[in-house]
């Protein structure tokens, strides 16, 4: 195992204040159960889990109560015990509405309520272990990557037999102003993400491994020097220079291995490489040696009026309002509240909304800390455009979208825009270019997916005729 500096800087990018001193001295801390949790269904990319219990039911922390709904999928389990209340549809950060098992946790459990042990999944001894047993484990834990969109673990570590994976890359960046749960698992948990990593390359056939850590969190770096230094086989720490948006996928794979993903639809393995959040790879390892569903997770609750920033440790589930009352509540109402990082995030307007596996982070924001802006026209001054990681013309996307051209925007490869906020952060004309770039690629991913209903349908019909 040896520490590198990264060789290769992408084009654009740019540097937001971090503001992550509110937190990053803060360990994690688990905080009690709260008296009511809501475990939505859709918390990963892909169909919803279909809910299979029902109001009036016990259930135990652990239980599968949501079932993976297709490839693309993924399961849910309970994440306390309790009484289910309701199954009810419940707005989340993105501003959709999912189906969401209710749970009241002061509830006493009925007598012939099973035990949480009949519920509990046994450790594997993951070294003499076969690569199905493993993905099945990780199936039924339900994990789905922890550092973003929350694509299904087992569908990225089953590539198809015609493609390799040759590096295993394990994303520390973590590279969002304010969020610093990812920094505190690598400094208190760098164990538990050398188990992951090791379950993981057996998984997919011994590929070399790069960590990914940005230059601005050297003590992650030497505690994860630490946990590995005794592993074999080629396995290097990338120290990568701070930049926005270094986190992504595609610019991570860039940054380790050199390598490019080409446009949508191919993908990291169409490079030979796998990416996982840092937190994804240890929630393997307690899945597999320690027989833990993904139940909980840490989320960073920071922002200048936050009374006690913190990294908490709580079950999937829980509402915003119950993680804030833990930091100590806030000093003053925030203007703005962000559910993940000031440049990915979604700002939302409640603090009732619960928890998911993908919730990095709670941002609550005072006036002075949220810049207020109204959008102008712009000025072809071409920042967006140095600014654009992906190589992107966003003046000309915004502006096609803004007249409703998306055909335009789309010849101008809208659909390789990372949503990473860059042109709308260096925009002096505080365009909201991201928000045009989002709403394009939804109108043309429901083009795609009424054409393909539509082929479809013709298909079924002409098979019936025949
Ligand atoms: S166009 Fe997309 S990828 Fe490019 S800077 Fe804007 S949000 Fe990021
Ligand atoms: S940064 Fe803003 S004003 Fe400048 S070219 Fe891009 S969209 Fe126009």
């Amino acid at each position: 195992m040896r520490t590198v500096k990264s060789s290769f800087k992408f084009k654009g990018g740019v540097h937001p204040a971090y503001h992550k001193e509110l937190a990053r001295g803060k360990a994690i801390e688990r905080m009690p159960v709260p008296a009511e949790l809501a475990i939505s269904m859709s918390q990963h990319l892909g169909a919803p889990a279909k809910c299979i219990v029902k109001a009036g039911d016990y259930v135990r922390r652990g239980q599968l109560i949501g079932e993976r709904n297709g490839f693309i999928s993924v399961s849910v389990r309970a994440s306390a015990d309790g009484l289910v209340k309701a199954v009810e549809k419940r707005i989340g950060a993105s501003g959709q509405y999912a189906d969401s098992v209710i749970i009241d946790t002061t509830a006493t459990a009925p007598e012939a309520a099973p035990s949480a042990e009949a519920f509990a999944l046994k450790p594997i001894a993951w070294r003499s272990a076969t690569r199905e047993e493993l993905l099945q484990r990780i199936e039924e834990a339900g994990i789905s990557g922890m550092g973003g969109a929350g694509f299904p673990t087992v569908v990225k570590l089953s590539p198809p037999p015609n493609k390799r994976c040759e590096y295993l890359i394990v994303n520390g960046a973590e590279c969002e102003p304010y969020l610093t749960a990812d920094f505190r698992l690598m400094l208190e948990r760098a164990d538990r993400i050398r188990a992951g990593v090791e379950i993981m390359r057996k998984i997919l056939g011994h590929p070399a491994v790069r960590i990914a850590v940005e230059a601005n969190k050297p003590e992650a770096v030497v505690a994860l020097e630490k946990a590995f230094a005794d592993i074999e086989g080629n396995v290097e720490i990338v120290i990568l220079p701070v930049l926005y948006p270094q986190g992504s996928e595609k610019h991570q794979i860039y940054a380790t291995v050199g390598r490019i993903v080409p446009e949508p639809p191919q993908l990291p393995i169409d490079v030979g490489c796998v990416v996982e959040n840092v937190g994804t790879v240890a929630a393997i390892a307690d899945a597999v040696e320690k027989g833990e569903c993904l139940v909980e997770r840490i989320t960073t609750v920071s922002g200048d009026v936050v009374n006690e920033p913190k990294n908490i440790l709580a079950p999937v589930g829980v509402k915003y309002s119950d993680l804030v009352a833990f930091a100590g509540g806030t000093s003053a109402a925030p203007v703005k509240v962000i559910s993940g990082g000031t440049m990915m995030g979604f700002a939302v307007s409640t603090l009732e909304i619960a928890t998911t596996k993908t919730t990095s982070g709670i941002l609550l924001l005072s006036e002075k800390s949220v810049f207020q802006f109204t959008s102008q026209p712009c000025i072809n001054c071409g920042r967006c455009l140095r600014a654009c990681p992906m190589r992107l013309n966003p003046a000309a996307i915004s502006k096609a979208v803004e007249a409703d051209d998306v055909a335009t925007a789309e010849r101008a490869h809208v659909m390789s825009c990372i949503e990473c906020g860059a042109c709308s952060f260096v925009c002096p004309a505080h365009r909201t270019i991201t928000q045009f770039c989002r709403r394009a690629k939804s109108s043309i991913r429901a083009r795609i997916a009424a054409e393909k209903a539509r082929a479809a349908e013709a298909s079924a019909k002409k098979e019936s005729s025949k």
